[in-house]
């Protein structure tokens, strides 16, 4: 098998040596003699797991006790929704701190189920290119919600906005575990799995006890409350999805945990940003270097034929999904957690070496 890297915004790469024990084991979990993909969700074999899995991303993520962790389907689009079902029951009324396209999303969500939407900041006026500036906290919202990372327009933050006292719900789907922030500076966090945890099919809710139970009537499979009774299994869950996931944690913590890979992703970035501020072909597409995303790093040329002979290229030589999202084009490295340094540095020859070669030919 020829080398490739995987630079993915999603489903997107996972460690190797998860990949090998998945591999290793599928046969047979635990000596059970049964593959994970076969085992009961009422077995000992799942309860087991599950709770082991929960405990380490407690630990990964120092999660106190009086905050429940869910294992749903439905990815975080389905959170866009269960969201608002269940937190905005007061004011009615959602506080959207509007960094994107992700962001533009759950507000959709929220006001199909009847939730108001205001806009109290946004990266409109610099196309998303930046953060949003300023925060204007008219009323007292429900919660504010932020997406920690945008996936698509490259930014995140390093450090959260003061929302008063307000709650804050995150979207944290592309950066979850790969940037540290403190959960209790959240009321909710959520994130699809197939980013920066594992397979799709998996999302992870985090959230605050005492802020759920309110509303009563909701399905059952958007409300929290019975999802934290049932321990996330009130239908069948996706269980090779968690079992993979927990292996992902094992790895994280053995690597040190967030603090650990947070310093790696931040060197992995740093390769291509060095390179990107210094070449004369390509150009981040985030400038401002305090907004700029470890995870993804949007960039173009300028020249949408000569982005798409990049693209091309890049795919010959095993540098795979470079593609940008159709939305911004251009192109766009993930480098999640289980991308390798050696992956960026490989990306940042190929680009000395295409930069040359367009040169020679103007
Ligand atoms: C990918 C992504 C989503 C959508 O995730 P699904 O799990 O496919 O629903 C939502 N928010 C952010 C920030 C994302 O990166």
């Amino acid at each position: 098998m020829t080398r490739i890297y995987n630079f993915a915004a999603g489903p997107a790469v996972l460690p190797t040596s998860v990949i090998k024990k998945v591999q290793s084991e599928l046969l047979s979990f635990q000596n059970s003699g049964m593959s994970v993909l076969e085992i009961s969700h009422r077995s000992s074999l799942y309860t087991d797991m599950v709770q082991e899995a929960e405990a380490d991303l407690r630990t990964l993520m120092d999660i106190p006790a009086n905050y429940d962790v869910l294992f749903q389907q439905g990815g975080a689009t389905l959170q866009f929704t269960a969201v608002p079902l269940n937190l905005a029951n007061k004011a009615n009324c959602i506080g959207l701190i509007d960094s994107g396209h992700w962001s533009q999303r759950a507000a959709e969500e929220a006001k199909l189920v009847g939730k108001e939407i205001n806009i109290i900041a946004s990266g409109a006026n610099s196309d998303y290119t930046q953060l949003p500036q300023e925060i204007a906290l008219n009323q007292k919202y429900d919660y504010v919600h932020i997406t920690t990372n945008n996936t698509i327009e490259g930014t995140m933050y390093c450090q959260l906005p003061d929302v008063e006292n307000n709650l804050l719900v995150g979207d944290m789907s592309s950066n979850i575990l790969g940037q540290k922030y403190n959960i209790r500076d959240f009321g909710l966090v959520y994130a699809g799995a197939q980013k920066n945890i594992g397979p799709a099919g998996l999302t992870v809710v985090i959230v605050r006890h005492d802020l759920i139970g309110q509303v009563s009537g909701l399905p059952s499979m958007l409300d929290y409350a019975k999802q934290v009774t049932k321990k996330s299994a009130l239908n069948t869950p996706p269980v090779f999805a968690i079992y993979t996931a927990g292996l992902v944690f094992k790895w994280l913590l053995e690597l040190g945990g967030v603090d650990a890979i947070q310093k790696l992703n931040e060197q992995k970035a740093q390769v291509l940003y060095d390179y990107l501020d210094n070449s004369k072909l390509f150009k981040a597409a985030v400038a401002k270097k305090t907004d700029r995303s470890t995870t993804n790093i949007p960039f173009v040329t300028g020249d949408a034929a000569l982005d798409a002979r990049f693209v091309a290229q890049a795919t010959e030589n095993g540098l795979l999904n470079l593609k940008g999202h159709r939305l911004v084009g251009g192109m766009r490295a993930s480098l999640y957690n289980a991308f390798p340094l050696e992956g960026v540095q490989e990306l940042v020859r190929f680009m000395e070496q295409f930069e040359q070669t367009v040169g020679d030919n103007k």
